[in-house]
């Protein structure tokens, strides 16, 4: 059976993404993973630190049992998005232990993010993480850069950040952080934002947000490994498309199937109905808005 690493790798050469869909709800998981098979597509199921902090994913164990109940191995893995070194609150998180534990349950790869430290302090802790990773066989991911959007409070103006390239991955550190890390896929910044998970902030729409497909380019050259684009549900689909091609191997969506599933559920007081509804938002965004259908096949070749 292919591993994460490989499918990922094929992803890279054939210009083609994979999403990782986050699951910060448990009954996200069903109808997240049938559509995926429906469209004949492969997709990372992913759950962050803060989805069992901030809301119900529970925690390591608890996702991967989800998991294997409706695991579809041909078209899914599962997947350990950003554990931060110190989190969106400005605390220390145990970020190692939390590795252990999914590595131990067997999660097919894991992000560490030290994105808020600076970048030898950030280098050092993805480093460790690299290696306790590697040493499992499985990949680890890692972020470069500030991608916006999960602290309390409201993020800076969209057109003021975009303009001052702010926060966005810097090349040199790039190609210094993948080298000296070993890191396999690179989480950057370039004009993407998260989805806001905070307060009354959460169940707003995302702003509509453009990528520096020039910036991009420079990344990709640099590197050379798979690049992971977050916040991508609120991409503008033809920057989003044009990025798949310079080396954007994965895309994160957590946002819009997150609101999907909240609002669809408090409308409904129905799980069925939110789960259907769930269902039919991930073929789109397979389907319409990522141009993945029936790319199963190449991905696993
Ligand atoms: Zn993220």
């Amino acid at each position: 059976m292919k591993n994460t690493a490989e499918i990922m790798n094929n992803a890279l050469e054939a210009g083609l993404t994979i999403p990782a869909f986050n699951v910060p709800y448990l009954p996200m998981v069903k109808p997240v993973i049938r559509a995926v098979v429906d469209q004949d597509s492969f997709a990372l199921i992913a759950v962050a630190r803060l989805e069992w902090i901030k809301f119900e994913a529970r925690g390591p164990a608890a996702v991967m049992e989800e998991f294997l109940k409706w695991n579809e191995p041909d078209h899914v893995r599962i997947h350990l998005d950003h554990v931060p070194v110190i989190d969106e609150d400005n605390l220390e998180v145990d970020f190692l232990t939390v590795m252990r534990e999914a590595i131990d349950l067997g999660y097919g790869s894991v992000m560490v993010d030290g994105s808020r430290l600076d970048l030898e302090d950030n280098i050092e802790a993805t480093r460790q993480v690299v290696e306790m990773a590697h040493a499992a066989g499985i990949p680890c991911e890692a972020e470069l850069g500030a991608v916006l959007g999960h602290e309390a409070g409201p993020p800076p103006p969209y057109e003021q950040l975009f303009e001052s390239g702010m926060g966005f991955t810097d090349v040199n550190e790039a190609q210094r952080f993948v080298q000296e890390t070993d890191c396999d896929w690179l989480s950057v910044a370039i004009g993407n934002i998260h989805g806001a998970v905070s307060g009354a902030l959460k169940g707003e729409k995302k702003v509509e947000a453009r990528l520096h497909l020039e910036h991009l380019e420079k990344l990709h050259q640099a590197t050379g490994i798979p690049l992971v684009l977050h916040g991508g549900s609120g991409v503008k689909q033809e920057y989003l498309l044009a990025g798949i091609k310079k080396g954007i191997a994965k895309v994160n969506v957590g946002t819009e199937i997150r609101q999907t599933y909240e609002q669809t559920l408090s409308t409904s007081n129905d799980l069925a109905t939110a789960q259907n509804a769930v269902y039919n938002r991930t073929c789109w965004l397979i389907k319409d808005y990522l141009g993945l259908s029936g790319t199963r096949s190449l991905l696993l070749a």
